[in-house]
């Protein structure tokens, strides 16, 4: 509305844009936060650059959250440069504020920032086909090769035990005790379904304390519209939505990738027996992956490939059934048992995994 256009202006303002504003629109199909094409003239010259507001009620510290990008980014940067790549194409670009700062505030006390638009290629929302899901493993494989230096544990954790498997196991037994909708006893062969795979829950998550697995840096929020594909070549060029980068486990982005993308169901099918996992999917994503790391991950890094796609199914499914059990308050729902359906089509992926684990443990020793 016109009360954000004013603050749009305010932000604009204050970063470091080339030329003249002329206009801007709202742009792309981000659903976190709000997202602006800003054209500027200069003389003959067009600048186009992205505009945000960043979500701050879910990003709770803008400020630790644009380090991290910025952190990222410049590192990235570097490496591209020495790489003989194209550095204003191949990771995103921070406009700095006219004071040297990564993000500016508005009068609302909203954070914006901006970044080079990167011209001559597209964010697909859906899978097109399966070299779509292909270039998405490559994509975040290198991502994973091109970061493999950098000092992960400098990153703040801007959403503090997000992929702690044991962690949100023990909201889901609290959830469980405390029954405040008194749910729990419609759901009593999915609380055991947990309780049966319950010491699993931990296995990555001691192998990173006891140091068999490394720390990285991980993206958090692999979807294929958040890497930006190039309109002449058909390959990934840049990922993008940095917002969710902190120190965590390459297995756990490599999972989550195979547990949205390879279920051959939508994740709130209420029909279970069309879940499963797609062998053919989940082989062309962990050469993709496999791919992009070129050797950068560790033997134990390969070997827990599989688990970490079971523990992303699991954790994804417990959190779930939390909120079915807490009444439905974190995730969004548009019917009746939503959440529950959610979680059985999870638990299913989960069950159908334990069955082809050995195919997929001979799959990434193919690659
Ligand atoms: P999500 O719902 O995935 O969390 P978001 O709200 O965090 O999205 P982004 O993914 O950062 O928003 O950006 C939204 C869209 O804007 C992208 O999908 C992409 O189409 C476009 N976009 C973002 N940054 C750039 C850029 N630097 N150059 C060109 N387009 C961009
Ligand atoms: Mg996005
Ligand atoms: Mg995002």
């Amino acid at each position: 509305g016109d009360a954000q256009c004013g603050k749009i202006r305010e932000a604009i303002d204050l970063l470091s844009f080339e030329g003249e504003p002329i206009s801007w629109e709202r742009y792309g199909s981000g659903h976190i936060n709000d997202t602006f094409r800003l054209v500027c003239r200069d003389g003959e010259k067009e600048h186009l650059y992205i505009l945000q507001r960043i979500n701050h009620e879910i990003f709770t510290d803008p400020v630790s959250l644009m380090r991290n990008i910025a952190g990222v980014t410049s590192f990235l940067r570097e490496k591209i440069i020495a790489q003989g790549g194209d550095p204003y194409r191949e990771t995103l670009n921070i406009v700095k504020s006219r004071d040297g700062k990564d993000y500016v505030t508005d009068s609302d006390g909203n954070y914006w920032r901006g970044y080079l638009f990167i011209s001559g290629a597209t964010c697909f929302d859906k899978v097109r086909n399966p070299d779509d899901f292909y270039q998405s493993g490559k994509a975040f494989g290198h991502f994973q090769r091109q970061l493999a230096e950098y000092p992960a544990e400098e990153l703040t954790e801007t959403i503090v035990n997000f992929h702690n498997t044991p962690v949100r196991l023990e909201t889901f037994k609290k959830a469980v005790e405390e029954d405040v909708c008194g749910r729990a006893h419609l759901v009593e062969e999915e609380i055991k379904f947990v309780m049966d795979r319950a010491d699993e829950a931990g296995a990555a998550m001691n192998m990173l304390k006891e140091g068999t697995l490394p720390l990285r840096v991980t993206h958090n929020d692999t979807k294929l519209n958040n890497i930006m594909i190039d309109d002449v070549t058909g390959e990934a060029l840049c990922i993008i939505d940095l917002d969710t980068i902190m120190p965590g486990l390459s297995i756990f982005d490599f999972g989550d990738s195979i547990r949205f993308g390879a279920n051959t169901a939508d994740e709130d099918e209420p029909d279970v027996s069309l879940v499963s996992l797609s062998l053919p999917l989940y082989e062309i994503y962990t050469k993709g992956f496999l791919e992009g790391c070129q050797g950068s991950l560790t033997q134990a890094e390969r070997d827990m490939l599989p688990m970490g796609a079971k523990l992303m199914t699991f954790e994804c499914g417990v959190r779930f059934l939390t909120d079915f059990l807490q009444g439905d308050t974190y995730f969004r729902i548009s019917r009746e048992n939503h959440n529950l359906d959610r979680t059985r089509t999870q638990f299913a992926l989960v069950a159908d995994m334990e069955k082809k684990w050995a195919d997929m443990e001979a799959i990434v020793c193919k690659y």
